[in-house]
């Protein structure tokens, strides 16, 4: 974010009228404290327009002609784009310069930048004198958001390169829209970019299955920001701010938070993290009997991959649901698995409870499940020797251990930093 602030020159002259005279001093007093409250509601003003200011989604066009850059105010700009397979010489022999020019200019251009580190779709504005539109001034090639390569033709029409820092802010654009079809192409057609969509796809995957969970008619909304150039063009888009979806009337929303440990993460209304882990051990109580890998089967004696971990704990007891889900499989068996559950959550991950000596009530396919619900208890039906719960996770149709599963907890914000949330949370309001 580019601010500056200006106000020690204001506050050094009041100092020196306040060398005169006790009720000028007085009256500099006020006025100091006027100039603070001032400077306070010029600060929050700022920061409201600098990262609050949501407008909807809009064009930005480039001028042509004048386009603003670190190149002389009076000069004849264009805008060209490198293509790929050109030079920067080659682009400028294209638009007429004299091979001695370019030679001169990219001699100096050397000294700073290696022309072979130029990007296919960079930037370059080549210069021209504003009354001879054949007199070639320089160029300066946009190095990204943050940088340009300026060279410049001086009055000894000699050339000059220099890296310049260029100036960039921080805006908050706002999506919103309705999905008929799917979140990416609803995302699209409300003038969203890709990259964002992409993003907050993947920041809803612990919560929301795109595949299954989105109904036509979902509404969603989205706050973002995009870093723009010293010409209000989008140069690079940045984190979500906010976001919410609105599924079968159920709202979904998070908001990016940065903790005081400096780490940012997303977080639910209430100041929950939104990211989900499963839970490792879906029993109370248990230990493992066996661990995920080979191991001479107990009752084949085969040696043989252990496809889960078997927690050993009295029968009965309730087993848990790792995660928010649906149940894909409640089968009553004596062979195998036994009486088992199967749930499918969000972002391919599925998770598989065996050897139950009954399901809790109301299992079955389709049912949804949130973390820590109890699915069933703890038997030794189908293949087993001795109660135990047998947990299996796949990830995409393939086993992984359940131990070594590395989604980071989701912690939950307390006492100041939750207050600090509070107030955050009021800057990228939301609208749904
Ligand atoms: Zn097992």
């Amino acid at each position: 974010m580019f601010i500056k602030i200006n106000f020690y020159t204001e506050k050094n002259k009041m100092s020196n009228v306040s060398q005169k005279s006790s009720s000028q001093k007085a009256l500099t007093y006020l006025l100091i404290i006027v100039c603070v409250i001032a400077m306070n509601i010029y600060s929050n003003r700022k920061y409201l327009i600098n990262s609050f200011n949501i407008t909807p989604q809009e064009e930005i066009t480039l001028q042509d002609s004048r386009v603003k850059t670190f190149l002389e105010p009076e000069t004849y700009n264009k805008l060209v784009k490198v293509l790929s397979g050109y030079s920067i010489d080659s682009l400028l022999m294209k638009e007429d310069i004299s091979e001695s020019l370019v030679i001169a200019s990219s001699r100096a251009l050397k000294s700073v930048f290696d022309p072979r580190d130029l990007k296919a779709g960079s930037r370059v504005t080549i210069s021209y004198d504003w009354r001879d539109r054949k007199k070639f001034l320089g160029y300066e090639i946009d190095l990204g958001y943050d940088q340009s390569v300026v060279v410049k033709r001086d009055k000894t029409d000699n050339f000059i390169a220099n890296i310049v820092e260029k100036e960039y802010f921080t805006k908050v654009f706002n999506g919103q829209g309705v999905i008929d079809n799917t979140l990416y192409q609803s995302g699209i057609e409300s003038g969203i970019s890709p990259n964002v969509i992409m993003n907050l796809m993947q920041l809803y995957s612990f919560d929301v299955d795109f595949q299954r969970d989105i109904v036509s008619g979902t509404e969603f909304e989205v706050n973002y920001e995009n870093y723009l150039d010293d010409r209000g063009e989008i140069i690079k888009h940045g984190n979500i701010l906010s976001a919410v979806l609105k599924i079968d009337g159920t709202r979904y929303p998070i908001y990016r938070f940065t903790t005081d440990d400096g780490k940012s993460d997303y977080y639910n209304e209430e100041g929950k993290s939104a990211r989900k882990a499963l839970l490792k051990t879906p029993v109370n109580g248990a230990y493992i009997s066996s661990g995920f890998g080979m191991r001479i089967h107990p009752i084949s004696s085969y040696t043989a991959f252990h496809r889960g971990i078997d927690f050993a704990v009295r029968q009965g007891t309730p087993i848990y649901a790792s995660g928010d889900g649906v149940i894909s499989a409640a089968v009553v068996s004596n062979t195998g698995y036994g009486i088992h559950i199967r749930i499918r959550h969000p972002n391919g991950y599925e998770t598989l409870y065996g050897h139950m000596v009954s399901h809790a009530k109301g299992m079955k396919v389709g049912v949804k499940v949130t973390q820590g619900q109890i699915i069933g208890y703890v038997g030794s039906t189908g293949n087993s020797t001795g109660p135990h719960l047998h947990y299996e996770t796949r990830y995409n149709g393939k086993f992984v251990n359940p131990s070594s599963i590395k989604i980071p907890p989701g912690r939950t914000l307390e006492g100041k930093e939750l207050d600090r949330f509070k107030i955050e949370m009021e800057k990228v309001k939301l609208h749904f």
